[in-house]
């Protein structure tokens, strides 16, 4: 169950949460899989990436090109007074909370690569 994919496709809505006549909370459930799963190098890309995003920016989703663009058609500033802002300053905040980010395990590239040569055979 730790390698299964699916445990990813929850979007954390919580409606099952406030609907079992059980009271299983089924979404908690779900992130403790996602816990152990990523505990052995089995966390999915997409997630992986949004680990990377917070650690280099600050954000869980990158302010592109396109959004500096509206931004500054809309009279903002290019960039959001937020911690992506100052991300190059070396006491920024982002530095400081970095001692806090964990470091993922390694994905585990064997599996993957097993997993391939049995899908072609
Ligand atoms: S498992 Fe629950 S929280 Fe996750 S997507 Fe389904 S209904 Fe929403």
């Amino acid at each position: 169950m730790l390698e299964d994919p699916d445990i990813w496709l929850c979007t954390t809505c919580y409606q099952c949460y406030e609907r079992c006549p059980r009271d299983v909370r089924p979404t908690d459930v779900i992130m403790e899989l996602r816990n152990y799963a990523t505990k052995l190098g089995n966390i999915s890309p997409n997630h992986r990436a949004v680990v990377g995003y917070l650690k280099n920016t600050g954000h869980a989703v990158p302010i592109n090109d396109a959004v500096r663009k509206q931004r500054v058609e809309l009279g903002l500033e290019e960039l959001p007074p937020t911690m992506y802002k100052f991300k190059d300053e070396k006491n920024s905040d982002l530095k400081k909370i970095e001692k806090y980010m964990f470091d993922l395990p390694p994905v585990k590239e064997e599996k993957k690569d097993k997993k391939k040569d049995e899908e072609s055979s």
